[in-house]
C-alpha cells in the first residue's frame, strides 16, 4: 500500500527586542555569563510584576500579518502551568483562548532541486493556525552527574506558530521552515538561527493511506538543529513507519528525538495522559486591545515579502525564477537590486537592465563580497553603492568601455567606492571607437603577421581570433572589439582581391 505523510509544524520563534517580554532585562545577551541578565520578574520571585514588552507585541503583529493572519483586537495572557527547573515560577506567561494571530496562510514553492537548480516549482499554501505570544524559558545544561541552569534565556519573547496539518512532504517541510525563516528575517524581528535556538521547530507527523480521508496516529520530532536535520528527520521517520505500517504494524503515539549523529530518532516520551495545563488569565497583567490605528500602523512596517518580490521580477522584467530566487533571498539584496534598477534612465530597457544588473550582483558584487568577508550592509556604508553599477551597465550599453574593462572598473569601485565614470577617465580605460585610430593599428597588425593573414585567407578561421587578439593587446585592451572584427575582416578581404 502506498502511504502518504501528514505534516503540522510548530515552531518557536525567539524575537529580538532590545528587553525581554516582561522585564527590564537585556534580551541580548550572546556570550554573556549564565545568570548575568536576570531579575526578580525573570527570576520568577514572589511580588515581582510584570510589565508587557510593546515592542515585541509589535514584532508579533508583524509576522502575523506577513503570515496572512487575522489579529485579535483583545486578547489576554495566560498563565500555562507546569513544573520544570528551567521554569522557575512554576507558569509560562502565554496565550491560550485567543492567540494574537490567527486563521493565516503562507505560500511556499517547492522545489526538488537534488541534482541541480529546476526552473519549476510547486506552489503551496499552508494554513497557519494560530501564532501567539509567550515567554522563553531558561537554558539546561547537561554534564556529567549534574545539571546547569542559566535563567539569561527566561523571560524572551517568543513567538509561537501553529500550522494546520497542510505539509505533505519532507521537502515542503523544508519549503516552509526556510519561508518562515526568511520573512522573519525580512521583518527584521528575530534572526532565525536555527543553530543557535532562535528558530526551533517541531514537526507533527503521521502517515495514512493515499487517498484517505481520516488522520493517523501522530508522533512529534524534537531536538532539532537545522533545517537539513528536519528534512532528515522526516525522511527517515516516513521510511521506518512505512515499514512498521506494511507489516502489519501500529505507530506508538510518542515525542521522538532526533540524534544528529546516529541519524536516527529515538523515543523521548511515551504517550503521556493530555497535559493539564490549568490555563487561567495572569492577574498581574492588563489584557491586550489593539485598536485599528495601531494595527495600521504595524502594517506599514510590513515590507514586501520575498514571494511577492520574486513574482514581480519574473513578471515585470521577465527574470528567470533562480535570478529571482537569487536576488530576493535577502531584504538588503533586494532593495539594493530595486535602487539599482531605478537609478537607470528612464528610457532604458527595463528587462535588459534588470537582467544585467542580476549578472554584475551576482557574479562580481557576490564574488567581491565573498573575497573581502563583507556583507552588503558593509558595501553599502562605503563600497559600490547600487545607483553606481548601474552607471557601469550603461558605460558598457553606450560602448564606452568592453565587458572586460567594465569588470576592472567595477572591482576598482568596490574597494573605493568612486563613481565607474570618474573612474574610467582618471585611467584613460575609454575604449577606442574612433575608426581611423582602430585602422591604423590593425593595419600595423596584418602588416606584422603576414603568415597569419595568408592562413585566414585559407580558411583558418581560428587564426583570425589570433589576430584580434593582437589588436587587442596593442590597445591594451581598450578596443572597440565589434570593431576590431570587422575592420580586421576588411582589411584581409582586401588582400584576399588583390592576391586573387
Ligand atoms: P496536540 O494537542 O497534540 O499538541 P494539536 O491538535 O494542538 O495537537 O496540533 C499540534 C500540531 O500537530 C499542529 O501543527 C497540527 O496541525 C498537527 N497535527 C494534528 N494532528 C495531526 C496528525 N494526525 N498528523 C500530523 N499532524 C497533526
Ligand atoms: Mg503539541
Ligand atoms: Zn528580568
Amino acid at each position: 500500500m502506498e502511504y502518504e505523510v501528514v505534516i503540522g509544524m510548530e515552531t518557536h520563534i525567539e524575537l529580538d527586542t532590545a528587553s525581554k517580554m516582561f522585564c527590564r532585562c537585556s534580551a541580548q545577551f550572546f556570550g554573556a555569563e549564565p545568570n548575568t541578565h536576570v531579575c526578580p520578574v525573570c527570576l520568577g520571585m514572589p511580588g515581582a510584576l510584570p510589565v508587557i514588552n510593546k515592542r515585541a507585541v509589535e514584532y508579533a503583529m508583524m509576522v502575523g500579518l506577513a503570515l496572512n493572519c487575522k489579529i485579535a483586537r483583545y486578547t489576554f495572557w495566560e498563565r500555562k502551568s507546569y513544573w520544570y527547573p528551567d521554569l522557575p515560577k512554576g507558569y509560562q506567561i502565554s496565550q491560550y483562548q485567543y492567540p494574537l494571530c490567527y486563521d493565516g496562510w503562507i505560500e511556499v514553492d517547492v522545489r526538488d532541486v537534488t541534482g541541480g537548480w529546476q526552473e519549476h516549482a510547486e506552489r503551496r499554501r499552508i494554513r497557519i493556525r494560530r501564532a501567539h505570544l509567550e515567554e522563553d524559558t531558561g537554558k539546561l545544561t547537561h554534564a556529567g552527574s549534574y545539571s546547569y541552569v542559566d535563567y539569561n534565556r527566561s523571560g524572551v519573547p517568543l513567538l509561537e506558530i501553529v500550522t494546520e496539518p497542510d505539509i505533505r512532504s519532507a521537502d515542503e517541510a523544508y519549503a516552509y521552515l526556510s519561508a518562515l525563516q526568511q520573512i522573519v528575517r525580512y521583518l527584521g524581528v528575530s534572526s532565525g538561527d536555527m543553530e543557535k535556538g532562535a528558530m526551533r521547530c517541531e514537526p507533527n507527523l503521521s502517515l495514512r493511506p493515499k487517498g484517505s480521508a481520516e488522520f493517523g496516529v501522530k508522533v512529534e520530532i524534537k531536538n532539532l538543529n537545522s533545517l537539513r536535520a528536519v528534512r532528515d528527520a522526516i525522511a527517515y521517520e516516513i521510511e521506518r513507519q512505512t515499514r512498521i505500517l506494511r507489516s502489519g504494524g501500529r505507530i506508538q503515539q510518542v515525542t521522538l528525538g532526533w540524534d544528529e549523529t546516529r541519524r536516527v530518532t529515538t523515543v523521548q516520551r511515551e504517550k503521556e495522559s493530555a497535559h493539564d495545563y490549568r490555563y487561567f488569565p495572569e492577574p498581574d497583567l492588563p489584557p491586550l486591545h489593539i485598536d485599528e490605528a495601531w494595527l495600521a500602523e504595524v502594517r506599514a512596517r510590513v515590507p514586501e515579502l520575498a514571494l511577492a518580490r520574486q513574482d514581480r521580477y519574473r513578471r515585470d522584467y521577465g527574470l528567470s525564477a533562480y535570478d529571482a530566487v537569487q536576488l530576493t533571498a535577502e531584504r538588503a539584496i533586494a532593495e539594493w537590486f530595486e535602487e539599482a534598477l531605478s537609478a537607470s534612465p528612464s528610457n532604458a530597457d527595463l528587462r535588459a537592465r534588470a537582467k544585467a544588473l542580476a549578472n554584475w550582483i551576482q557574479t562580481e558584487l557576490f564574488r567581491l563580497m565573498r573575497a573581502n568577508n563583507m556583507s552588503l550592509a558593509e558595501v553599502r556604508r562605503a563600497k559600490i553603492q547600487p545607483a553606481q553599477l548601474a552607471q557601469l551597465i550603461e558605460l558598457v550599453e553606450q560602448s564606452v568601455i568592453n565587458q572586460n574593462t567594465a569588470k576592472q572598473v567595477f572591482e576598482e569601485a568596490f574597494h573605493s567606492g568612486a563613481d565607474p565614470r570618474a573612474i574610467v577617465e582618471a585611467k584613460g580605460l575609454a575604449q577606442i571607437s574612433d575608426v581611423d585610430a582602430l585602422r591604423a593599428v590593425v593595419n600595423e597588425v596584418v602588416a606584422a603577421h603576414p603568415q597569419q593573414v595568408q592562413q585566414v585567407i585559407s580558411g583558418q578561421e581560428k587564426v583570425f581570433g589570433f589576430l584580434v587578439g593582437q589588436v587587442m593587446k596593442a590597445t591594451r585592451g581598450k578596443a572597440n572589439a565589434q570593431m576590431v572584427n570587422q575592420l580586421l575582416r576588411e582589411v584581409i578581404e582586401e588582400a584576399k582581391r588583390a592576391q586573387a
